[in-house]
């Protein structure tokens, strides 16, 4: 790989060379939603973080392989299906579905695998017993099993945290039963009524924090890359999930990358809060190219306070890079000739992917784009065609494909070869049917493509046709 990419591992708390396990492989495992609701701007973050990580890691010639699971067993899930009078599946289902039609929006591309924890029950089963064998849980009397935090003498490291100071606090449960307080559930005995299934230990359902560790374990294998997620699950859900798999004897994530949080008036945005901003209804206000040139103009890693005025001044930059490229396509009334990328073309995109290889720096390529968009603007004033196509290819290309903003609904390029390839057939057969002395056809052939703006040109080295809006030959 050209690119030497640092990225800031949470475990060792510092900025790291990335060296992933099996060369030219990445894996990747991203916390996924409880699918009890629709998701707000503060669940979409990681989601839109690291969908783009991926395709950056994608654009440099990684094979990447990504996990995000979908909780489908929660007591919110079970809560609102009480509250609805149907199945926890269907609510499960429901809100899945509606994940995917917000992803659609944001332009979010589906990982690899998209689990969910009621699929992996028995597997769940399987890895409590073994932390049972191995000492690392212990069964209670209601039916229960718990995780013995003192017995793991790790325990604490990714959080960089304390045992002795840890208290009980933010989803740490509080039960009877446990032998110490921060002992965590890895099953949960259930309660009449409530969905459960078969185990040694009765009937009952995983607790939250076994259900990543084996999902991501049983689809990337015991060793993998980057285990990545919002930093508010460092503490207890990534501690715990870490905890699980070395207790297992596994090696687990490689690094551990967390987004940092979005905040709205002065706090953590959080359904409970009430203060919910739904992706939904941002982007009924908001295009996603602003919603996205927004969190991506602040580091991963820094919280980002969210208000409409902010997101108003973000749309006010975000409509002149879209003026820009309208404009570009205007100057070659609708067909912006696609280019061999030249040196500029190179440096730039070259500047871009150094940025991102260095801890994932997008507000450095967002800078960029804007500088961008301006010398687009300087080349449609001057009417410097090559600076046109390559700063317009640059916008809808390159960062199309690494953030998924300013896309065309097709890959300009895509468009590009396939029109290419239609005409060039025509040609053939025009050239076939007058070798065949058939004018009349190969003459309305030639007399069609002209009327849609193709002209065709007979010269010693062959048929030759061009765009009568520009005149690139080909
Ligand atoms: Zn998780």
């Amino acid at each position: 790989m050209k690119y030497n990419i640092k990225i800031y591992d949470t475990l060792t708390g510092k900025v790291v060379d990335f060296v992933p396990v099996k060369e030219d492989e990445v894996k990747i495992y991203l916390c996924g939603p409880t699918v009890y609701n629709l998701i707000h701007i503060g669940n979409a973050r990681p989601i839109i973080t690291f969908d783009a990580f991926r395709r950056f890691l994608e654009y440099i010639g990684y094979k990447v392989t990504m996990v995000q699971n979908f909780t489908d067993i929660d007591d919110k899930i079970i809560t609102q299906s009480y509250k609805e009078g149907v199945s926890f599946e269907k609510i499960a289902r429901r809100y899945i579905i509606e994940y995917w039609k917000d992803m659609v929006d944001l332009k979010v591309r589906a990982f690899n695998f998209h689990p969910k924890t009621s699929n992996y029950i028995e597997e769940i089963v399987r890895y409590i017993e073994i932390l049972i064998e191995k000492g690392f849980a212990y069964e209670v009397e209601n039916g229960d099993v718990y995780f013995n935090v003192r017995k793991f003498d790790k325990y604490g490291e990714l959080s960089h945290r304390d045992t002795n100071s840890m208290i009980s606090g933010s989803r740490i449960e509080i039960s009877t039963y446990k032998k110490d307080p921060l002992d965590f559930a890895l099953w949960k005995a259930s309660k009449e009524g409530e969905p459960c299934w078969e185990s040694p230990w009765g009937k009952g359902r995983p607790g939250w924090h076994i259900e990543c560790t084996v999902m991501a374990t049983e689809i990337l294998g015991d060793s993998f890359d980057i285990h990545a997620g919002g930093n508010d699950l460092i503490f207890p859900h990534h501690e715990n999930e870490r905890a699980q798999a070395l207790a297992s004897e596994k090696q687990f994530a490689k690094y551990w990358m967390h987004n940092g949080m979005i905040q709205l008036a002065q706090s953590k945005m959080s359904k409970s809060l009430g203060n919910v901003w739904l992706v939904r209804d941002l982007l009924k206000q908001f295009d996603s190219d602003v919603l996205k040139v927004f969190i991506f103009s602040k580091h991963y890693r820094v919280p980002i306070d969210i208000s409409e005025d902010l997101l108003r001044a973000q749309e006010i930059s975000v409509n002149r890079v879209k003026q820009s490229l309208k404009e570009s396509e205007e100057y070659f009334q609708g067909f912006v000739p696609y280019s061999k990328e030249g040196e500029y073309f190179k440096s730039q995109e070259e500047y871009l992917l150094k940025n991102l290889a260095n801890d994932f720096n997008t507000p450095s390529a967002i800078a960029r784009l804007f500088d961008l968009s301006k010398e687009l603007n300087k080349a449609l004033n001057s009417k410097n065609e090559s600076m046109i196509v390559d700063n317009y290819y640059l916008i809808r290309n390159v960062y199309g494909s690494l953030f998924g903003i300013f896309e065309s609904s097709r890959s300009v390029e895509e468009y590009a070869v396939e029109v290419d390839d239609l005409i060039k057939v025509l040609i053939e057969v025009r050239t076939t049917l007058r070798n065949n002395r058939l004018y009349n056809l190969s003459d309305y052939i030639r007399d069609t493509l002209n009327q849609l703006g193709i002209e065709i040109k007979d010269t010693s080295e062959g048929t030759k046709y061009n765009f009568k809006s520009n005149k690139s030959e080909v």
